[in-house]
């Protein structure tokens, strides 16, 4: 039976934590939950506990301290979904600083929400994580083998080094468009063949496998949620070179023009753990931002 904590942090959307009370129900005869806000009302981390299963990114000092609470009390402690490991679509709001953000969100500058930490950071960046399980929300499969696993004292699943393309059964030509479009912008798409190769961008050439490749396979291109294989730091760099590389015949500028908003694009799960530096004109206006902390 595994003392299970789910903690969610406030840089989240609580879908990782619907995803889980879907498999809760396979498994609930090796799980007792300890600590939930969201699916049992249990608001005290008590101590002993097997494993947390950390939701969100880190975004305000009470999250560091829940967290580190967390880290405290538990043998195991496994950041759940893209936000606890990368820092996930939260993370998109590093690109400004909090003043900034908040204004942009309220208008005026609000003082009675909670002071923000500087900038959006997976779980990893203030506390030792044993397990990341990316997906946005995670596959249903990997829930249950993680938890599994746990309650049979097995060790844990590797991080996969195969792509999402690995797995996808959409039918490949090695043969690509020499146009870029985006889904909608074409009505002859033929679903039952690779995005791609059509000139329509899907991220599952430099996304870690493990979902099954289930968004191709509903005719979506894949958009790199569950991050990156393992053994690649940076997935936006390693989308933006593989793009480069398939398109080399376009126009750089067309390429461009297709691709208004290559952040949300290429770094929409990961923008926090990329190896993207902080410009100094940035790092000059954080210092003067008058709503972190
Ligand atoms: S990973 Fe996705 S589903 Fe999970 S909390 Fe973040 S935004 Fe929500
Ligand atoms: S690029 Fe997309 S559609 Fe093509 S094989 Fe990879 S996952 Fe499937
Ligand atoms: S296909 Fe891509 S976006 Fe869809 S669930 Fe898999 S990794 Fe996530």
């Amino acid at each position: 039976m595994i003392r299970l904590a789910l903690v969610s942090l406030s840089g989240y959307c609580s879908g990782c934590e619907v995803a889980l009370a879907d498999v809760i129900s396979e498994v609930l005869p090796r799980i007792e939950i300890v600590y939930s806000t969201l699916i049992a009302d249990i608001d005290k981390l008590p101590s002993n506990i097997d494993l947390s299963l950390v939701s969100g990114a880190v975004r305000t000092k009470h999250d560091i301290e829940v967290l580190r609470e967390a880290r405290n009390k538990s043998k195991l402690l496994v950041a759940l979904g893209s936000c606890a490991s990368f820092g996930g679509i939260p993370g998109l709001a590093n690109v400004y600083v909090v003043a900034e953000l908040l204004r942009e969100i309220y208008g005026t500058y609000p003082r009675e929400v909670p002071k923000l930490t500087r900038a959006a950071a997976p779980v990893s960046e203030y506390v030792q994580v044993d397990y990341r399980l990316p997906g946005c929300p995670p596959p249903y499969k990997l829930l249950i083998e993680l938890l599994v696993c746990v309650d049979e004292k097995k060790p844990l699943p590797k991080p996969p080094s195969r792509t999402v393309c690995d797995e996808c059964s959409l039918k490949k030509r090695d043969v690509y468009e020499e146009n870029v479009y985006r889904l909608g912008e074409r009505d002859d798409v033929d679903f039952s063949r690779c995005f791609l190769e059509q000139g329509i961008l899907c991220m599952g050439i430099a996304t870690a496998s493990g979902c099954e490749a289930q968004c191709p396979s509903r005719g979506v291109p894949c958009r790199g949620c569950r991050g990156p294989p393992a053994k690649i730091v940076d997935q936006g760099e390693r989308l933006l070179s593989s793009i480069a590389s398939v398109f080399s015949k376009i126009d750089e500028e067309e390429l461009v023009r297709k691709i208004p908003d290559p952040l949300g694009y290429f770094y929409r799960f990961t923008l926090p753990s990329s190896t993207i530096p902080y410009t100094p004109e940035i790092l000059k206006r954080m210092e003067k931002d008058e709503g972190s902390d």
